[in-house]
Parts: structure tokens; C-alpha cells; sequence
């Protein structure tokens, strides 16, 4: 029988703001446990939720940038159930009318075009936490969390393998960084998903019965818990069994996904708006002027490097796939003034390929983009050939200095002084006589022996068209 995967995924990006949700305490990350929880986080009686007003500016940014409906009016409801890193007994959610709805992205995978539903994003506030850890036969709670603003944003089931999920959640990881609405740090929860799998048979149009995988902070976690689900599903159902519905954990160090809980339905958290908070209106003249402060998002500047710097559609996707990785790129074209496919190469090719040798990321790369542009002006001036140019960009890398000092002080600078090549490739042909005379029978092919020889006399520093053309008349 022949399986189709059916996913949705509901992503929680905790939005950037300097307050809290509800409450003036802060949200910055790595205090002390407890001590960024007020009375409000805390739930002691009397107290009330205001409403963050960069909230509501951030989701709407978010509802923009997807195509989605920001709504005039949207509410708050009680989520109710009982956790102890959940002092008021009940979650502030969004349940019946969300602030944004029917949105949608296009990723891109295997060269295919696909349009993937938002649902709906909806704000909430995350809960405490638990600490296991550090006690004895007991539970720590941190409330530092409590009351952190999340913005919940729910796909469509129209995911239909491991790898475009993943490729979706890259595309909103990248989005809510280009908006600065999250940070979209997965160590530390900023961003995180729980995925909605399930198999049905090829040509079904029911849906197959789910399994929700909770808490997953990583792309790599992703594709595994999902590919295991898979799996796991499919294993069930040709046995003759069925799948239940329910919640399970992923277990990275096993790569297993264990049931956690079944899952519960909506009517189990008796939702209903919440009396403390008014509706949620958001006027034509709030949502002009978000408008307004709207960056260029991935799309639109994928085109516009198709466009300005005439880079293939691969290129331009690669280069605008973060903010900080295009605007790195943008900055080494502008103050190089060189080729922009040139440009591109080096910085999706060695560049990358170095960053990811040592695990930083373009904001922690040893080179700068001004740096990198002294390198690729030697390129295009023909101080150094593209190769030496590898070895000057390694050590630019180890920190030896600009490129111009490693050129200098490794004695690296192409030669194109013609005779000085002339002379070389002289001696090349005087010492190979058989070579000669099998090349001028006919065997074309021993034409890379004598570039090879010459570049080894001159240590590959032979402007290497030049060798080209002399040697071609000589020989
Ligand atoms: P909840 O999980 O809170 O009950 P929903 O029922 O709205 O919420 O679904 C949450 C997510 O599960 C959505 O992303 C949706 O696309 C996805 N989903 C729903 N049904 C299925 C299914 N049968 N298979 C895979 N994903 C599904
Ligand atoms: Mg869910």
C-alpha cells in the first residue's frame, strides 16, 4: 500500500518585546529564577492584565507578512487547567477569534512551488516552569517565564513530508527574524513546534487519525520525530491496529517518540473570553501604520538580487534565506564594487563552508564583509588566481591579517609578467621533449601536463589564462 503523510504544525514564537504580556515585569532571558515574576505573573488575588501594546503591533506585522487577515476584533479566553507552573489555574489564549487568520507562505522544495495555509496565529502567554533537576524528591517552579508573550501560529494540514515541514518552519523562522517580532533562538524556546502527524492511504481524502509531538526546538528534531512517526503509524495500521489520537513526547537520545497523554479536546479546557481583558480592536489607522514599518521580506528580496545583481533564482533564494546572511552579502558587493555572482559564490561557497567548520553563524564569522572584500578585489584585479585566493581566505579565517598582508607577507602575487612566463614554460618544454613531440602527434589531451608543470614551477602563482595562451603558441 502506498502512504500519504499529512502534517500541520503549530509553531510558538515568543515575540521580542521587553515586557511581558500582561504585566510590566521583564522578559529578558537567564535570570535568577523568580526574579522577573510580578504580581501579576504570580496571580495574587486583585491583580489585572494590561494589554502590551508591541504585542498587538507584532502580530499584526506577522499577519501582514503572510497575506492573512489581521482582525478588527479579536478576544482573549481562558484556557483552563491545572499545571503548578500555572498559578492562576487558567492560560489567557486566543480561542474563537484570533487576532490573525487565513494567511499563507510559499516554500520551495525540490524546485517545486508550494502554498502552504496559515490557519490562524493566535497570542497567549507561556506558563512557568518546572524544575526537576536540582531536587531532591521534589519540583522547583521558575515563574520567570509565566506571562511571556508567544505568538502561536497554526498551518494547514498541507505539509506532506518530513522535509517541507521543515522547510516551512525554516521560512517562518526566517520571516519573524526579518520582522524582529522574535529572536528565533531554539536553545533558549524562543521558537519551538509541536507537529501534527498522520498517514492515510494514497487517494484518501479523509484525514488519517493524529499524533500531536509536543516541544520540538530544533529542525533536526523535527525531521526525526516526524520521520519516526511515520514510521510508527504506518507500522500500526499494517498490523491490523489503529492509531490513536494523542499527545507524545520525542525523546532525542532514544530518537523515539513515547506517548505522553491522550489527547484532550478543546471542551476539556472550557474556554470562555476572559472577563478581566476588553475585546482586542485593531482600527484601519493601527494597522496603516504597521504597515508602514514593514521591512523587505525574504521573497521580495530574493527578487530583487534576481533582479539587481542578476543572480540565479538558487543564489537569491540561498542569500536572502536570513536578514542577517543577505545584508552581510549586500554590504561585501556594495564596498567591493566587484562581480556579484563572484560575490555570491564566495559567500555561499568558502565562506560558508567555513562558517559551518567551526559552528558560527554570519553574525560570528571571523571575516567581515569588508575583509572579504579585500579579497575579491585582488581577485578581480588579478593580483592572486581564484585558487591562491582559497588559501588567502583560509588564513584571513585563522585571523593572519587582511588579504592584502597575506598576499604580501606569503609572497602570493600572480605573476603576469609575460616574459617571466615565457621563460618558465621555456624550461617546461625544453625538459620535456617526448611530451612535445607526443602533444604535436596529436595527444591533445597532455596539454594539463605542461599548465600542470608550470604552475608547480611557479608555485600556482602563473596568471593562469596567460600560461594558457603562451603555451598554446609555443607548443
Ligand atoms: P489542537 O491540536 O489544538 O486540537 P487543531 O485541531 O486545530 O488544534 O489542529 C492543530 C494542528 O493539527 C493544525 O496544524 C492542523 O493542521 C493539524 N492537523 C489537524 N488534523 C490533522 C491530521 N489528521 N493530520 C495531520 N495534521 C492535522
Ligand atoms: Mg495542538
Amino acid at each position: 500500500m502506498e502512504w500519504e503523510v499529512v502534517i500541520g504544525l503549530e509553531i510558538h514564537a515568543q515575540l521580542a518585546t521587553q515586557s511581558k504580556i500582561f504585566s510590566g515585569a521583564s522578559t529578558a532571558y537567564g535570570a535568577l529564577p523568580n526574579t522577573q515574576a510580578c504580581a501579576v505573573d504570580l496571580a495574587l488575588p486583585g491583580t489585572l492584565p494590561v494589554l502590551n501594546a508591541d504585542v498587538v503591533r507584532m502580530a499584526a506585522k506577522f499577519g501582514l507578512a503572510i497575506d492573512a487577515e489581521v482582525a478588527p476584533m479579536s478576544v482573549f479566553a481562558r484556557k483552563n487547567y491545572f499545571y503548578p507552573d500555572l498559578p492562576k489555574g487558567y492560560q489567557i489564549s486566543q480561542f474563537e477569534l484570533p487576532v490573525v487568520k487565513k494567511g499563507h507562505l510559499m516554500i520551495r522544495v525540490d524546485d517545486e512551488e508550494l502554498r502552504i495555509g496559515i490557519t490562524r496565529a493566535h497570542l497567549e502567554e507561556d506558563a512557568g516552569k518546572s524544575l526537576h533537576e536540582a531536587f531532591d524528591s521534589s519540583t522547583g517552579i521558575d515563574l520567570n517565564r509565566a506571562g511571556t508573550p508567544l505568538l502561536e501560529i497554526v498551518s494547514e494540514p498541507d505539509l506532506r513530508s518530513a522535509k517541507q515541514a521543515v522547510a516551512y518552519m525554516k521560512k517562518i523562522h526566517a520571516l519573524v527574524r526579518y520582522l524582529e517580532i522574535c529572536d528565533g533562538n531554539m536553545q533558549e524556546g524562543s521558537f519551538r513546534c509541536d507537529a501534527n502527524v498522520s498517514v492515510r492511504p494514497q487517494g484518501q481524502t479523509e484525514l488519517g487519525t493524529r499524533a500531536e509531538v509536543k516541544n520540538l526546538n530544533s529542525f533536526r528534531f523535527v525531521e526525526k520525530a516526524i520521520h519516526y512517526e511515520i514510521e510508527r503509524q504506518i507500522d500500526i495500521i499494517e498490523n491490523g491496529d489503529q492509531v490513536v489520537q494523542e499527545t507524545r513526547l520525542y525523546d532525542s537520545a532514544k530518537d523515539e517518540t513515547r506517548s505522553m497523554r491522550s489527547k484532550e479536546e478543546a471542551n476539556d479546557y472550557r474556554y470562555f473570553p476572559d472577563p478581566d481583558l476588553l475585546p482586542l480592536r485593531i482600527t484601519a489607522e493601527f494597522l496603516e501604520a504597521v504597515r508602514q514599518t514593514m521591512p523587505e521580506l525574504p521573497d521580495q528580496k530574493r527578487q530583487r538580487f534576481m533582479n539587481d545583481y542578476a543572480l540565479s533564482d538558487y543564489d537569491a533564494e540561498v542569500l536572502s534565506s536570513s536578514r542577517e546572511l543577505a545584508d552581510y552579502y549586500e554590504q561585501l558587493v556594495n564596498t567591493s564594487h566587484c562581480d556579484p555572482k563572484l560575490c555570491a559564490n564566495w559567500v555561499s561557497g568558502d565562506l560558508a563552508a567555513a562558517l559551518n567548520k567551526s559552528g558560527d553563524d554570519i553574525t560570528e564569522s571571523k571575516i567581515q564583509a569588508d575583509d572579504l572584500a579585500g579579497l575579491i578585489q585582488r581577485i578581480e584585479d588579478n593580483t592572486i588566481s581564484g585558487k591562491i585566493a582559497k588559501e588567502v581566505f583560509e588564513a584571513m579565517y585563522r585571523g593572519e591579517g587582511s588579504a592584502d598582508d597575506i598576499i604580501e607577507n606569503k609572497g602570493l602575487k600572480q605573476i603576469t609578467d609575460s616574459s617571466a612566463i615565457e621563460a618558465i614554460i621555456d624550461q617546461v618544454i625544453a625538459e620535456s621533449p617526448q611530451q612535445v613531440e607526443q602533444y604535436r602527434a596529436g595527444k591533445e589531451k597532455l596539454f594539463g601536463y605542461f599548465v600542470g608543470k608550470v604552475m608547480k614551477q611557479t608555485q600556482g602563482k602563473a596568471n593562469p589564462a596567460q600560461v594558457n595562451q603562451i603555451l598554446k603558441s609555443k607548443l
